[in-house]
């Protein structure tokens, strides 16, 4: 492996960012962890000075017969290495149909090795349709806790209902995990999604407002690197209520940019001057860490500093998740980002939040999905808000790190689904700190046009700590924007209920993030029936 410093060198000396070096570099990377294991490393009989399942265990990418069932050996879990010598590591895993495991109907082993931070990914195949298993692990003498987890049904199966919740954006120090622990209690989540901001990259702030807890790492400056990355990801997992949930059922998780550096797009970072190869390098530290922590699959691991997450979940005929990744390949921000007009440089036909490919392979997916609801599940708000105005011009001003930075490609996209008849399209929301439910048109501006989509928008589990559920400018913001139905800013998480006929949103809020045992209460409901685009509050 190269260190940094060479990696950089070898780049110069190729003059610039060139493709060949990091097909190379991610050749050399891919090939490292499931290559060339050797058993008699790993069968060594190994003892744990403590407990090595810290961090619990998790679930996620469930498809009608199989699974990912994952956890990361970590008896001092903030070491750098986790307590672990850099040695393979063999992990016994086994799943059964009851928590007794009296009906163990699949066991197994697997490496935790070092170049993954021993972390485990473990696929398991042959499963039965639409069902709980529960599964647990060994390595060494130590046990881990049990994980409750699920299969989906049958791609041709007609399922009555699906419960789910979506979430994001859960800074570690501005506030607790409340809406965790209160998620964990209810029966009717079958599945999270996780819309990014999973991790903040940021340092140790003791000047911010809301904080409950600190962040270890640099003081002075954001983590930048593998290990960095690591330890801020093993500090928030640490937390019970994070990996309880996890242990509860399956994750469908993506990012959005604070996993890696804030506001970033594809190669460029939001500060000015920084050296796209020195970003790629950190950003392959960033994507490494995220994989190593998630129930991901194989086809997921990073080759470098690329690392394609986007994918799609069927849950039989009832809904088709469409999981987006709206950062890897974006380009810049328009206009110096910010909110500003939505003008010629946001409106230029070349802005992408999607990219080529992954745009070609959203609109396959929807005209190829046979399902009632087709959802996506993204990250960065997609109602075409007018936040403000330009003072001497009175223009309307719009967030250009969201959707209106590629209006086109936005407006483009709606285009495409009322074209096509896309049946019951949802669109899933996470990114900006508050709750939305906006009913979307090809042109937001126009609000007598048909309205085309539903937007959901969550908002964070504990980033901005307390919101408000009455924002002063709402009255404002609700006249200029027909299109939005619903706005607030309190903390908490969207649990859905989708059935053939119709699909109900129920916005549960957290009143008090920053004090243990905050009070939670759904604040709204809305419903979408089937058939006709557009919510209604219940
Ligand atoms: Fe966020
Ligand atoms: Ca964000």
């Amino acid at each position: 492996m190269f260190n940094e410093k060479e990696l950089s060198r070898i780049i110069r000396n190729e003059g610039g960012v060139s493709r060949r070096f990091f097909m190379a570099y991610s050749a050399a990377l891919a090939s490292l962890p499931f290559l060339g294991v050797r058993a008699s490393a790993a069968d060594r009989k190994v003892t744990f000075a403590s407990n090595p399942f810290t961090l619990g265990v998790a679930s996620g990418d469930p498809d009608a017969t199989s699974v990912v069932l994952w956890t990361k050996l970590a008896p001092k879990p903030t070491d750098p290495d986790g307590g672990m010598k850099p040695e393979h590591v063999k992990v016994v895993w086994e799943i059964a149909e009851d928590e007794k495991f009296t009906k163990e109907v699949r066991t197994g082993t697997s490496i935790a090795s070092p170049q993954l931070g021993h972390s485990v990914h473990v696929e398991v195949e042959g499963l039965k349709n639409d069902r709980w298993y529960w599964y647990r692990f060994r390595a060494g003498d130590a046990t881990s806790p049990i994980g409750r987890t699920r299969t989906l049904p049958a791609l041709n199966a007609e399922p009555e209902k699906l419960n789910f919740a979506f979430v994001s954006c859960q800074h570690y120090e501005q506030g607790l995990y409340t809406a965790y622990e209160h998620m964990m209690k209810d029966e009717n989540i079958d599945l999270v999604f996780h819309l990014g901001d999973y991790i903040y990259e940021y340092p140790n702030n003791p000047k911010a407002l809301a904080r409950v807890r600190a962040h270890s790492g640099p003081k002075d400056r954001k983590i930048q690197t593998l290990d960095e990355y690591r330890e801020r990801h093993v500090q928030y997992r640490l937390d019970p209520a994070l990996h309880g949930m996890h242990a509860k059922c399956p994750w469908f998780v993506t990012w959005d940019d604070h996993e890696f550096d804030n506001n970033y797009a594809n190669d460029i970072s939001e500060k000015k001057g920084v050296d796209p190869i020195q970003f790629l390098i950190q950003r392959a530290a960033a994507y490494q860490a995220y994989y190593e922590m998630m129930p991901l699959r194989k086809n997921c691991l990073p080759k470098g500093p690329d690392m394609k997450i986007y994918r799609k979940a069927s849950f039989g005929r009832l809904a088709e998740f469409l999981i987006l990744d709206t950062r890897q390949y974006r380009t810049d921000q328009p206009n110096n980002d910010g909110i500003r007009p939505l003008n010629e440089e946001a409106l230029k036909p070349t802005n992408t939040l999607l990219g080529k490919e992954q745009r070609g392979w959203l609109q396959k997916s929807l005209i190829a999905s046979q399902a009632e609801w087709n959802v996506l599940a993204q990250q960065v708000m997609m109602g075409m808000a007018q936040l403000g105005k330009l003072k001497d011009t009175d223009e309307g001003l719009y967030s250009m790190d969201q959707w209106p930075g590629a209006a086109q490609e936005r407006m483009d996209l709606m285009k495409f689904i009322q074209d096509r008849k896309v049946p019951n399209p949802i669109v899933l929301t996470g990114d900006i700190h508050s709750n939305w439910v906006n009913n979307l048109h090809v042109d937001d501006r126009q609000p007598d046009t048909p309205v085309v989509a539903t937007e959901f928008v969550a908002t964070s589990i504990t980033s901005g700590g307390n919101g408000i559920a009455k924002p002063k400018m709402l009255d404002e913001l609700l006249k200029a924007n027909p299109f939005i139905q619903f706005h607030n800013r309190e903390r908490g998480y969207v649990r859905c209920t989708v059935t053939p006929e119709k699909w109900v949103s129920d916005y549960i809020v957290v009143e008090d993030v920053l004090k243990p045992n905050g009070k939670v209460v759904t604040r709204e409901s809305f419903v979408v029936e089937s058939g006709k685009p557009g919510a209604k509050k219940i």
